[in-house]
């Protein structure tokens, strides 16, 4: 019996989000990443959606999954014109020297906006 084979679905290594939606949209494009970041070495490439890409960067694969589960669903929070992505990566990048030296992760990141001082965030200890 022949049947039409389903067409093969293609996840985000990191967010897990579909890459190929029917009404598919620049943020959730196919990109591929490195792992672990091409500039400390890594070889192994999966596919990713655009943002995770982005905002990933340079980061360690460990310190990546530790803010998306400090951050469920930050993609959420990504506005058009990419602003909170940034100030989203500026502010990870200041908490990441701070695990470094602490050693631990906070127990949860709110994340902030504000007319008068723009985006925030607080960290529960
Ligand atoms: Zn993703």
């Amino acid at each position: 019996m022949a049947t039409k084979a389903p067409r093969r679905r293609l996840h985000c290594y990191w967010c897990k989000r579909d890459l190929m939606p029917p009404e598919a949209r620049t943020r959730v494009a196919k990109t591929r990443d490195h792992v672990v970041p091409r500039c400390k070495g890594g070889r192994k490439t999966v596919p990713c959606c655009r943002q995770c890409n982005q905002l990933k960067g340079d980061w360690q694969p460990e310190y990546w999954r530790e803010v998306m589960r400090i951050f469920p669903r930050w993609w959420k929070q990504f506005d058009h014109r990419g602003q909170l992505l940034m100030a989203l990566k500026v502010r990870l990048a200041a908490h990441q020297r701070e695990v470094a030296e602490r050693g631990r992760w906070p127990r949860s990141v709110v994340i902030q906006r504000s007319p008068m001082r723009g985006l925030n965030y607080r960290i529960a200890a």
